[in-house]
C-alpha cells in the first residue's frame, strides 16, 4: 500500500444521494438540482445528475458545488421522467472529475445500463474487485462505488431485481444507493443502517435522498425513513420493497457523527430532529462538565444547538462570540493544511465588543485534528476574552472512520496521541470537557447496540478488510 504525502490527502464529509420519479412532472433532473442544492453540506467536491426517459441514460457530472456544476441549459438537456443525483466528497479515490457521481455502467446485455450514487464506503472492495474481474466488468477509476456498480449490473439475473437482490448482499460497509435503470428508481440501504436515506411523496410522484431536509426543499411530504437493509424500486405502479438480507439480518449501527455533526439540524435522521439531539447534547456536557462562566457561545453553525442546550441547563446567557462567513465551504474542503489554517482566519470574526474581559464557554461539535480549536481560542484570546472553557459535543476521536467520514489518518487525529490533558494544553482552553459516550448516546437516544461509534473506541460494526487507507485502492488501480 502506498502513501501519499500527508497534506495531498483530503479529508472530508460524506456524499448526499438523490433519486426522483415524477412522470407527471416535466423536469424530474430540476428537483435533484434543488434536493442535491439542500444536501450541499454532504459533498462540495463534485455533483452529478443522471436521468432517464425510458430509453436511454442521460448523465452529467462536473466538479464543484451543486450550482456550479449546472445550469439552466444542463438541466433542459437532461430529460426524463427519473433521475438520480450525487454530491461527493471524497472517502475513496482521488479528488478528480471522473470520480464524479453518478456511475453509469453497461449490463452487457438487453437490460441496458445502470446508474448508481452512493453514500457511504465498501470495506470489502478487495472481494468485489475480484468479483466484478471475474464476472467481466471493467472499472474506469478506482472508487468502490463504481465497483457496486459493476458488481450489480454485472451479476447474472434476468432482471434487475434479480441482480439487486444477489449483488447487494456481497456488499460489506456503509452504503444508501439510489440506482437507475431504464425505467425505474430503485434505492437502498445497507442492513447496519449507517447512513440515513429518506422517502418521500412528491405531488406527481416520489422522491429519495440523503437527508429529509431535501424532501423539504422541494415541497415532498416525508412518508418515511428507508429501513436498514430495505430494497425499494419505484416505477408507474408505485413502490416495491423487498429485503435481500431477510436471511442474514445485520446488528444497527447508526452513524453518531450524522447526529453530532454531519447532518443538517433541520432534517430527521433516526425519526429525531438533529437539532434537538445536538440540544439535548449541550444539556448533557452542561451536566457533565459544569464551569462557573458570563456566558456560553458556540463555534457556529453546527455547534449553535447545543451551546443553546448547555446555556439552558447551566441557567447561564447564551451570546455570540464569532461571525461566521457563510459564503465559505467547511474548512475541510480545502486540500493542504496550510491553506486550511489560513481557511479558520477566513472563516471566523470575533466580537470583541461582546467578549471583552468575559469568561466563557465555547461549544464546539468535535475535535479531530485538533488544527481549527487552537485557532479559534487564540482568537477569542486576542479579542479580549478572559478566561475560555471548552466543551466537546463528541467523545475524543481515537480511531479512523472507515464507513463513509474521509477521516484523516490516524496518527493524526489529536485524540490518538494526546490525553485530555495534553490537549487542553494543545489547544490552549483554560478548562476541557468532552461529551462521555453515555452521555451522547442518551442525547441520541440510541443505546449503544444500535450505533456505530467506532470513531470513539475502534469496535467496528463489521471486519474492515485491511484497514484500508483512503488511496490504497488508489494506488492498487494504477498498478493494474
Ligand atoms: P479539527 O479538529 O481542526 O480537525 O477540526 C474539527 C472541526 O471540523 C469540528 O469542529 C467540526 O466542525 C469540523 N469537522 C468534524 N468532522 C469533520 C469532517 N469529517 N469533515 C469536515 N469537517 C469536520
Amino acid at each position: 500500500m502506498g502513501k501519499l504525502p500527508r497534506e495531498s490527502r483530503s479529508w472530508g464529509e460524506k456524499c448526499g444521494v438523490v433519486g426522483v420519479f415524477a412522470p407527471r412532472e416535466s423536469e424530474p433532473a430540476r428537483l435533484a438540482f434543488f434536493a442535491l442544492y439542500a444536501l450541499q453540506h454532504r459533498g462540495q467536491e463534485s455533483a452529478g445528475i443522471c436521468t432517464s426517459d425510458g430509453s436511454g441514460l442521460r448523465n452529467l457530472t462536473g466538479m464543484g458545488l451543486v450550482n456550479q456544476v449546472f445550469n439552466e441549459r444542463d438541466l433542459q438537456k437532461l430529460r426524463g421522467t427519473l433521475a438520480i443525483g450525487h454530491t461527493r466528497y471524497s472517502t475513496t479515490g482521488a479528488s478528480r472529475a471522473g470520480n464524479a457521481q453518478p456511475f453509469v455502467v453497461s449490463s452487457g446485455t438487453e437490460l441496458g445500463g445502470l446508474a448508481l450514487a452512493h453514500n457511504g464506503n465498501i470495506v470489502n472492495v478487495g472481494a468485489i474487485r475480484t468479483r466484478v474481474q471475474a464476472l467481466g466488468g471493467q472499472p474506469k477509476t478506482a472508487t468502490d462505488s463504481e465497483l457496486a456498480a459493476h458488481l450489480v449490473a454485472r451479476t447474472p439475473g434476468a432482471t434487475w431485481r434479480a441482480r439487486m437482490e444477489a449483488a447487494l448482499p456481497l456488499l460489506e460497509g456503509a452504503f444508501s444507493l439510489t440506482m437507475l435503470t431504464r425505467d425505474r428508481l430503485w434505492a437502498v440501504r445497507d442492513p447496519w443502517g449507517i447512513r440515513p436515506l429518506a422517502l418521500g411523496r412528491l405531488p406527481g410522484g416520489w422522491i429519495v435522498a440523503s437527508e429529509t431536509c431535501a424532501l423539504d426543499t422541494v415541497g415532498a411530504e416525508l412518508m418515511r425513513e428507508i429501513e436498514p437493509g430495505e430494497l425499494i424500486s419505484i416505477g408507474p405502479d408505485g413502490v416495491e420493497t423487498s429485503r435481500p438480507w431477510a436471511d442474514n439480518p445485520k446488528p444497527r449501527a447508526a452513524c453518531s457523527f450524522e447526529f453530532i455533526y454531519f447532518a443538517r439540524p433541520d432534517s430527521l435522521v433516526d425519526g429525531q430532529l438533529v437539532y434537538a439531539t445536538r440540544e439535548r447534547m449541550g444539556e448533557a456536557l452542561a451536566l457533565e462538565h459544569p464551569v462557573d462562566a458570563d456566558f456560553v457561545m458556540p463555534v457556529p453553525d453546527s455547534a449553535t444547538p447545543a451551546a443553546i442546550g448547555y446555556a439552558r441547563a447551566a441557567r447561564i446567557p447564551y451570546r455570540e462570540g464569532l461571525v461566521k462567513n457563510r459564503y465559505i465551504g467547511r474548512t475541510f474542503i480545502q486540500p493542504s493544511q496550510a491553506q486550511r489554517e489560513t481557511g479558520v482566519g477566513l472563516k471566523f470574526n470575533p466580537l470583541p465588543e461582546v467578549l471583552r474581559g468575559q469568561r466563557i464557554v465555547l461549544v464546539d461539535d468535535s475535535i479531530v485534528r485538533g488544527t481549527t480549536t487552537p485557532r479559534i481560542v487564540a482568537m477569542l484570546r486576542r479579542a479580549g476574552a478572559r478566561e475560555v472553557h471548552l466543551r466537546i459535543c463528541a467523545p475524543p476521536i481515537t480511531h479512523a472512520c472507515h464507513l463513509g467520514v474521509d477521516t484523516a489518518p490516524e496518527d493524526t487525529l489529536i485524540a490518538n496521541q494526546h490525553s485530555v490533558a495534553e490537549i487542553r494544553a494543545l489547544t490552549g482552553a483554560d478548562s476541557l470537557g468532552f461529551l462521555s459516550l453515555d452521555g451522547l448516546n442518551r442525547a441520541i437516544s440510541l443505546d449503544e447496540a444500535s450505533l456505530c461509534n467506532a470513531c470513539f473506541h475502534g469496535r467496528y460494526p463489521m471486519p474492515i478488510e485491511g484497514r484500508l487507507a483512503k488511496l490504497a485502492l488508489e494506488v492498487g488501480a494504477s498498478r493494474d
